[in-house]
């Protein structure tokens, strides 16, 4: 399959987890990619481990500092002079955390929603542009379940994921007229190294609520981005795709 031959992307949070399965799908389906992550050691060390599976994939690394306009314009810039075109951009860079409300630090709620939502804010704005230059692109943010039923802990995460909603639906009607696409993928459980790490005692039961019995792959949320980010959904815009498992938690 070739679904996206001829199609440049770019992938924040693409070293690990959901962000490195969504640039191996995308490069197995003919993309040139640029993975993003945070620090230098890390995007070597996942360029390093795709060259060793096939030495022909067209991928570069690059750590921009995702909420400065700046680096991020650059970085797309240097993206298109590499590649030729800008085409997907994928925001999936975001952290979380589970602290409840009488003991959640200020400081901490800011910086959840710096990299989950201003981040995303920052790099549709540069991709945006640059997709208008050249007649149109697709815009693809990683969402949750949790942007649909909130989740009792932990409220910057939920929020931040709600606004990932709102700037999915929102850049959608506003940027059609440009032909740029933007929808969102929201994952259940997905098997990443934290939910790995997680004891039998908290994985079972989790496990129990969800109808499909098991927890997602990486690979099962990176085929959804494969199939947004593709000209199959020539017609989709402003979705929020669910792939939990029909979980509801
Ligand atoms: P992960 O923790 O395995 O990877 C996070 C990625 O984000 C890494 O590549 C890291 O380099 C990058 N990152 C972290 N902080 C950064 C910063 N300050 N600047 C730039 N990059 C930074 O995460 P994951 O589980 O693969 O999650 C990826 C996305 O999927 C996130 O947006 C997360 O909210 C979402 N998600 C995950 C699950 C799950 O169960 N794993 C479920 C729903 C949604």
């Amino acid at each position: 399959m070739e679904l996206l031959k001829g199609k440049t992307a770019m992938v924040t949070g693409g070293t690990r987890g959901i962000g490195y399965a969504i640039v191996k799908v995308f490069l197995d389906n003919g993309a040139s990619v640029a993975l993003c992550g945070s620090r230098q050691e890390t995007v070597d060390k996942a360029l390093a481990k795709l060259k060793e599976q096939n030495p022909d994939y067209r991928v570069i690394g690059l750590c921009p500092n995702l909420l400065d306009p700046k680096e991020v314009e650059e970085a797309v810039a240097a993206v298109k002079e590499k590649f030729g075109s800008f085409d997907i951009m994928v925001n999936n860079a975001g952290v979380s955390a589970r602290d409840s409300i009488y003991s959640y630090a200020q400081e901490d709620f800011v910086r959840t929603m710096e990299l989950n939502v201003n981040a995303v804010f920052c790099c549709s704005k540069a991709a945006a542009k640059a997709m208008k230059e050249q007649g149109g692109g697709v815009i693809l943010n990683t969402s949750s379940m949790v942007s649909i039923y909130g989740q009792p802990a932990g409220v910057a995460y939920p929020a931040s994921k709600f606004a990932v909603n709102g700037l999915t639906r929102s850049l959608a009607r506003e940027l059609g007229k440009d032909n740029i696409r933007v929808n969102a993928v929201a994952p259940g459980v997905t098997k990443t190294d934290m939910v790995e790490a997680l004891p039998k005692e908290v994985i079972e039961p989790l496990i129990a609520t969800i109808p499909l019995g098991r927890v997602g792959e990486p690979e099962d949320v990176a085929n959804a981005f494969l199939y947004l980010a593709s000209d199959l959904a020539g017609y989709v815009t402003g979705v929020v795709l669910s792939v939990d498992g029909a979980a509801r938690s």
